[in-house]
């Protein structure tokens, strides 16, 4: 671990060292070192794409499986993305995931299974874990962080107990990320009564190498029903209060963007105006801190019924906002629109990136 040049917190409490910083603070002070756990995947990729010359972050490290460690990321990575390797990562040694690090925040894109115990040992030696695998979602104490929904919930890891300021903060599922940014606007206009979904995620939601081509060309995979019962739990959680929700997830032969066909009933009537209105006025309250992956505008709101398509608007605002179109009167709940976001950077690595912005900016993270 390194050394932080003002020792150690008071009494390992949390709210003894929280502080806004300024963005003159926070520009002057050298990068934070931070580590990739999972480098390799999809997910993985993304963060070493995303963290090339990230104003506040430095890529120190990165780790991968006993079959990749030793080897250096450019020979052991199957890049998949349209960009080179950002030369820093390329020459960087894959580590293995047990190794000590040396750096302050710790992204985690493991395969959700072995995620659990590894993540736990690097809150446990005064890591802050941002973690894109599941495994930690369901603690009482572990937020689900989507920035411009619930940033809140943050103070739930003071609760944790971990010394040095370690603490485990996650991202909820991707399709959740989408549909919660959605939901949100109506949620604090008119209030939430139920929900319906049915998502159609993209084959990069599988990981590398995922699904196998034969399964999936020519093809849908209807019934995920792992997403189903994160999707219709998570949500819930994310936005905090209690309504009905149902969701069906099939997986599509698109490479990456998820969709997300969504029904809505709200607690109080409201006319598709004012619908449209609360979509297209969302600004929340992150948005003031003009945090460096924060985009523009949070929610991209089309007229066109035939919008959002993956292929078309998944990159907008660079991957960071959620596309929403096709709104229109529901014969069996009050509203229905399409909803779009790219799962790979606003549900996975974009999104923790955001969330790690957020807690350096509220002074959780003490280097
Ligand atoms: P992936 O492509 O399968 O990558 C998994 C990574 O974990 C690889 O770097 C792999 O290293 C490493 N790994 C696997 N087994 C390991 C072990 N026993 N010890 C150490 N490292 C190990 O998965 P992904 O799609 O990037 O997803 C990563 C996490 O993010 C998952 O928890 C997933 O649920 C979550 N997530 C994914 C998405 C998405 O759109 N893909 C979105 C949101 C959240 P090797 O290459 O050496 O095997």
């Amino acid at each position: 671990m390194m050394n932080d040049d003002r020792g150690e917190p008071p009494e390992n409490k949390v709210e003894d060292y929280i502080r806004d910083r300024s963005d003159a603070q926070m520009y002057m002070r050298p990068r934070i070192p931070v580590a990739i756990l999972g480098a390799t995947g999809s997910v993985g990729q993304r963060l070493i794409q995303l963290l090339h010359k990230h104003p506040w972050f430095d890529l120190v490290a990165i780790t991968a499986s006993d079959k990749s460690a030793g080897k250096k990321y450019r020979d052991a990575a199957t890049w998949m993305l349209a960009t080179p390797i950002p030369e820093e990562a390329a020459k960087l040694t894959l580590l293995p995931t047990d190794a000590e690090l040396p750096c302050k925040i710790v992204f985690s894109a493991l395969t959700s299974s072995i995620a659990g115990p590894i993540e736990t040992q690097f809150a446990e030696r005064g890591c802050v874990v941002i973690s894109c695998a599941s495994a930690h979602r369901k603690s009482p104490n572990v937020p689900m962080i989507i920035p411009e929904v619930n940033m809140d919930q943050l103070e739930m890891v003071k609760a944790q107990g971990f010394p040095n300021g370690g603490m485990i903060v996650t991202k909820p599922n991707c399709n959740v990320i989408g549909l919660c940014l959605a939901l949100r606007p109506l949620q604090l206009e008119f209030g939430l009564e139920a929900v319906d979904v049915v998502t159609m995620q993209s084959i990069s939601g599988a990981g590398f190498p995922g699904v196998p081509s034969l399964s999936i060309i020519d093809n849908i995979i209807p019934s995920l029903p792992e997403e189903e019962e994160k999707v219709e739990n998570e949500t819930v959680k994310v936005l905090g209060c209690s309504f009905a929700i149902s969701a069906s997830c099939t997986r599509v032969p698109v490479t990456e963007g998820h969709l997300e066909l969504v029904s809505v009933k709200l607690k109080q009537k409201a006319t598709i105006d004012q619908v449209k209105r609360a979509f297209r006025e969302f600004v929340p309250p992150v948005q003031e801190m003009q945090l460096p992956s924060s985009p523009r505008e949070v929610i991209h709101y089309f007229e066109e019924l035939d919008y959002p398509q993956p292929k078309l608007h998944r990159d907008f605002e660079k991957g960071m906002c959620v596309a929403i179109g096709g709104l229109r009167q529901c014969p069996l709940f009050d509203y229905k629109c399409t909803v779009l976001s790219h799962n790979t950077i606003r549900g996975a690595a974009g999104g923790a990136i955001l969330t790690a912005e957020l807690l350096v900016k509220k002074g959780f993270v003490f280097w």
